[in-house]
């Protein structure tokens, strides 16, 4: 019981390090890419040159996609304080925004989320877990296929499923999720999944899987209910 104790504080702080570093690494990232994309159509370059342009931009794309699995917006670990969420708010504000990236596949994203849903996390965490497992739903699906996300209170709780109609998982790949850079993904970073259990540990939540392989995965979370 203790070595778990131990455990879940180490992680907790291994997220909460990464969020500050990532805020830091994403701003100069941005300055560096903005003067790469302004010069590399410049006259005076050679080709040579000009291939390396392209290069430096693609590789600072892929540190982009590191970075944005950890999100966000949250300065530091003070700015990531617990307040009362309203999940259905929350969640409609986060499937608007997704919409324009589900858009890119064609996926539909289906809501329902009943009233009263009021759970104790940081709205900016809270975003980044439900961003983080509707994006791998996304990735996971075909072109078209729909996604449907859940709310309810169920006996003290809030639970929330997302679920997939994607390729799913199978009893092997399941039992690894969550390790630090495992990624079946070409464009993968394997970081998404392990913020997701840091922050449910942190509002004593719970995450848990339900796949099949070929057709599809429901994550499910549970938040204790706020009232
Ligand atoms: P990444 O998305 O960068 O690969 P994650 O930590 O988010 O990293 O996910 C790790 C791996 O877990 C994915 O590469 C994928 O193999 C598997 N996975 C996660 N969510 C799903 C899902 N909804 N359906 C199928 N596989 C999934
Ligand atoms: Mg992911």
């Amino acid at each position: 019981y203790y070595a778990e104790v131990q455990q879940s504080e180490r992680l907790r702080t291994t997220g909460e390090l990464a969020a500050g570093v990532a805020h830091e690494i994403r701003n100069p990232l941005t300055v560096v890419k903005g003067y790469l994309q302004l010069h590399r159509y410049d006259q005076s370059l050679t080709p040579a040159v000009k291939r390396s342009y392209t290069l430096m931009i693609d590789e600072l794309n892929s540190a982009e996609h590191v970075i944005s699995d950890f999100l966000t917006i949250a300065k530091s670990s003070k700015e990531q304080m617990p307040e009362t969420v309203d999940v259905k708010r929350e969640l409609k504000n986060i499937t608007d925004l997704l919409l324009s990236y589900g858009h890119l596949h064609d996926n539909d994203i289906n809501l329902q989320a009943e009233e009263g849903c009021y759970i104790a996390a940081n709205s900016v965490e809270f975003k980044q877990l439900i961003i983080n497992l509707v994006k791998n739903a996304i990735e996971a699906s075909e072109t078209g296929a729909s996604i449907d996300v859940r709310a309810v209170k169920k006996k003290g709780n809030v639970e929330i499923d997302i679920a997939d109609y994607g390729c799913g998982m199978s009893e092997e790949e399941m039992k690894v999720l969550g390790t630090p850079f495992y990624t079946l993904k070409s464009q993968g970073t394997g970081l998404g999944l392990m913020i997701c259990y840091n922050i449910v540990d942190k509002y004593n939540g719970n995450l848990d899987f339900q796949s099949e392989n070929g057709q599809g995965t429901t994550v499910h979370i549970r938040f204790p209910l706020e009232i």
